[in-house]
């Protein structure tokens, strides 16, 4: 069954979302020795992302900000402004580490500060997350559990799915809630599209920076007129194509930069030619979650 909130003026509304971070804390160019220095490399993120909000305002779109603890930290007011302005905050963790290079209790204590910091900053429940790197995966499983104890009520991590899990019903979105002995949980998975037997990633970050518009167009029209909405992820550095660049493995290189000065006019291309709005208000479970328990009226205690 279709609801209204998914449809807005006759058009089917997608998920629009963005994994706020500095363009140096990328998983491809981290290392140790390059954290210690993230506070003396020059912070990017915060122009770059109002970059984002003037486009979105531009066609009266709101999206969902996965944002990082650290540079929530660091931008207080950045957050509170997305909030302002009616977007979701969701987090993005704190340090944003891959996680099976954490330990179960590392991954907590990461995922717990970024929430209590983003919960502080805008007053209310963050119900969100996605991991850096979609880096939850089936040798990962443990870190859904740590997510259901830590209060977090959908998770954006898994690109591909657990083929050993029990699903209950799929939505539209592909969204479908993960039951484990902790509790359970929404998974809403960036979209794919099944291409003989393959799932093509076509949702966003460095696929949508690699095919042309028409063909990511293409793509994505044609899984919306199967009816499915569209789950889509963009990170601000991918519309800097003045950043300074880092030394790394040439592929890494080659991902991170390719087609940076194209993203932008590819946004406002998607914009127009699609209709979005949070996950919190599109994807229907996580609508009703919010809904039916008022998370976002409660102010944080
Ligand atoms: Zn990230």
């Amino acid at each position: 069954m279709i609801r209204s909130g998914e449809i807005a003026q006759g058009r089917l509304r997608h998920a629009l979302s963005f994994d706020v971070e500095e363009h140096f804390q990328v998983a491809a160019f981290w290392s140790a020795a390059r954290r210690r220095e993230w506070d003396q490399l020059g912070s990017r993120v915060e122009g770059n992302t109002r970059k984002i909000t003037d486009l979105l305002s531009e066609h009266s779109t709101k999206a969902t900000f996965f944002v990082l603890g650290w540079v929530a930290e660091r931008h207080p007011d950045l957050v509170k402004d997305l909030a302002q302005q009616g977007h979701e905050i969701a987090s993005h963790g704190y340090g944003h580490e891959l996680v099976h290079t954490q330990t179960p209790s590392q991954f907590r204590e990461d995922v717990r500060r970024s929430k209590q910091i983003l919960e502080d900053l805008i007053g209310r429940s963050v119900v969100g997350y996605r991991a850096p790197s979609f880096s939850i995966t089936s040798r990962t499983k443990w870190a859904i559990f740590v997510l259901i104890e830590e209060g977090y009520r959908y998770d954006s991590s898994i690109y591909n799915r657990f083929q050993t899990t029990e699903r209950s019903s799929v939505t539209r979105a592909g969204t479908y809630q993960l039951e484990t002995e902790a509790g359970t949980i929404w998974e809403v998975s960036p979209s794919t599209m099944n291409t003989c037997g393959l799932q093509l990633p076509v949702a966003g970050g460095g696929y949508f920076r690699l095919f042309p518009y028409a063909a990511s167009k293409m793509f994505l029209k044609n899984l919306e007129q199967q009816g499915a909405q569209l789950v889509i992820y963009l990170h601000p550095w991918e519309l800097d194509p003045d950043q300074p660049r880092m030394d790394g493995p040439m592929l890494s290189k080659v991902r991170h930069y390719l087609n940076l000065g194209k993203t932008e006019q590819r946004l406002r291309w998607l914009l127009k030619d699609f209709s979005f709005a949070p996950i919190n208000e599109v994807i229907r479970p996580i609508r009703d979650i919010i809904e039916g328990q008022g998370e976002c009226a409660h102010a944080v205690e």
